[in-house]
């Protein structure tokens, strides 16, 4: 687990240096197999260091590290034990809470929102560290790779770290482009048939992925 939790501190300080946490406030935890590493509570996340970051069994076990993890290891083992190996990240970056106080989901206004599962939900308000907050963070994401927690932040996993930063920020974008959209009047949504005519391009296309010139890609 040495360079997971490695990776695990690259991934707090980029989160710190683009803005999307402050302070101590987000973490971010990987699963490998039986084990969980994730960063520890109280941690200056712009500051953590391997030490900062613990590994725990699925049940929340210290096995490595000598600081209890984060307040929110229930949900981060919640998503673990529900989606098996992959990785979490939890922030209160600024668009994304900021539409969580207001919306209860963000609608697909730009297809880019397909690649997080659609409209992405905002949960049920529940205390930061609860196994209600846990449950319902965790139930939605069987159809969700991120969602918004009301009046507190944003989560999102993937099967690696980076796909898990990637729809972090992707989210982030996301909220913010509302946000701004609403200041002009009232954003528009693709609809159903739009949303899955972007899909069928993006299969033909192989849209996201990069392509060579002289490539097999069409
Ligand atoms: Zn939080």
């Amino acid at each position: 687990m040495d360079e997971i939790r490695g990776d695990i501190v690259a991934a707090c300080h980029r989160l710190a240096r683009e803005g999307l946490v402050v302070g101590t406030a987000g973490n971010v935890s990987v699963r490998r197999d039986d084990l969980v590493a994730l960063t520890a509570t109280g941690v200056v996340l712009a500051e953590a260091t391997v030490d900062d970051v613990t590994v725990v069994d699925l049940a929340g076990e210290i096995v490595t590290g000598g600081l209890r993890p984060t307040s929110e290891a229930g949900l981060h083992l919640s998503v673990h034990r529900k989606f098996g190996d992959g990785a979490v990240v939890h922030t209160h970056a600024p668009a994304s809470t900021a539409l969580a106080c207001v919306l209860d989901e963000l609608p697909v206004i730009h297809y880019q929102l397909l690649s997080l599962g659609g409209a992405v939900p905002v949960i049920e308000f529940h205390p930061f560290g609860t196994p209600e907050l846990a449950d319902a963070v965790s139930e939605a994401m069987v159809h969700k790779n991120a969602v918004l927690m009301a009046n507190h932040g944003a989560v999102s996993r993937g099967a690696t770290l980076a796909e898990a930063m990637d729809r972090t920020f992707l989210l982030e974008w996301a909220c913010d482009l509302y946000a701004r959209a609403s200041t002009l009047g009232t954003p528009k949504t693709l609809t159903q048939q739009q949303q899955q005519a972007v899909i069928e391009v993006a299969l033909t296309l192989q849209y996201g992925k990069p392509q060579p010139v002289n490539g097999d890609s069409q």
